[in-house]
């Protein structure tokens, strides 16, 4: 069974060939294996993790194409429903030149959305020690109530619950919503990573330090928060503090944060503080956690795409040893 269990959306990201286009312009796209929770799922099994996904994908070549993908890199592919009807969620990217991306998505309903509580493989869930989860998966029924049992259960059964809520305001149909949706997943969550942005849309408030506690008022135990070239800020009960990064001329951040939340993971895992409720690691030994993690995320935005850059330890030990 695997230690680690991502539950979210697997999909298509047609990514433009040309930088610096819009995608009205993009004469052309190659296709990837994408989707944030699936991303954090491929980084830990290269970081040595034993990782199971769940999630739904169209029964044609897009549905194949992504559990070969997943099972190509380890990850255990059998948490994966298959749609007959709705097809692979697709995503159009394009990357600005300054590397930041442009959405479009094809999701109309797309088959991520379909999937049921009852297509949750609770053995699967009940037998992680960490439960991965996005706010994708929140955003629409039958997947909302899929996603919020699948946390249940693996809570109940002494899991780490780690959320890492994407704002892609598009997707919801209000900004409102988006907020509600996005919170309502933190309810159920021992660790937060979020971003600058998506704190600032979350609380209302751009301070670090004041965010962060107002998100720990929810009842997360530890919140990361990523600065980008920055590096990342921590925030728990006993204390917070801010880990400078080793910046890097980032090439495609598609998929840094991700790369990040798997190193998180895995650093997380290797304490033996994996006990429910969850403890929050001694102040020292996250910040080397949240180092690791720096160092993950900017290895990734050294090269294109996501997952072809997420790293293996040996990689990230080396970009260490050499920053
Ligand atoms: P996201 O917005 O997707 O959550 P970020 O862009 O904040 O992610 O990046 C996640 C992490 O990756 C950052 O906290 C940092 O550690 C690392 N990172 C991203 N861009 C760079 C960069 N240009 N140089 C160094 N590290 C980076």
């Amino acid at each position: 069974m695997a230690d680690i269990v991502c539950l979210g959306e697997v999909l298509i990201d047609f990514v433009s060939l040309e930088s610096g286009v819009s995608l009205v312009e993009a004469p052309s796209f190659k296709k990837a294996a994408g989707g944030a929770p699936a991303n954090v799922a491929v980084g830990l099994a290269r970081l040595g993790h034993s990782v199971g996904f769940v999630g739904k994908v169209g029964q044609e070549s897009f549905g194949d194409f992504l559990v070969n993908t997943l099972a190509d890199n380890h990850v255990d592919v059998s948490g994966i429903a298959r749609d007959h009807n709705a097809r692979t969620m697709l995503a159009f990217v394009s990357l600005a030149a300054n590397g930041e991306r442009d959405f479009m998505f094809y999701r109309h309903p797309s088959a991520d959305m379909t999937l049921t509580p009852a297509e949750i493989p609770e053995d699967l869930v009940a037998n992680a020690r960490i439960f991965h989860y996005g706010s994708i998966s929140l955003i629409s029924e039958p997947c909302r109530s899929a996603t919020l049992h699948a946390v249940k259960i693996a809570k109940e059964h002494g899991a780490m619950t780690s959320y890492d809520p994407n704002l892609r305001l598009g997707l919801w149909e209000s900004e409102k919503q988006a907020r509600q949706g996005m919170l309502e997943g933190m309810r159920l969550a021992d660790v937060l990573k979020i971003n600058e942005e998506e704190l600032e849309f979350l609380t209302g408030i751009n301070d670090l330090e004041d965010g962060a506690k107002s998100l720990i008022d929810y009842g997360v135990s530890l919140v990361l928060i990523t600065l980008g070239e920055k590096g990342c800020y921590f925030s728990s009960a006993s204390g917070q503090e801010m880990v400078p990064g080793n910046p890097v001329q980032a090439v495609d951040t598609t998929g840094a944060g991700d790369s990040f939340v798997a190193a998180l993971l895995s650093g997380l895992f290797e304490q033996n503080t994996l006990q429910q409720p969850f403890t929050v690691p001694e102040a020292s030994i996250l910040k080397g956690i949240c180092q690791f993690a720096n160092a993950a995320g900017a290895i990734t935005s050294l090269s294109r795409g996501a997952i072809p850059s997420l790293p293996t330890r040996d990689l990230v030990e080396e970009f260490l040893a050499h920053s």
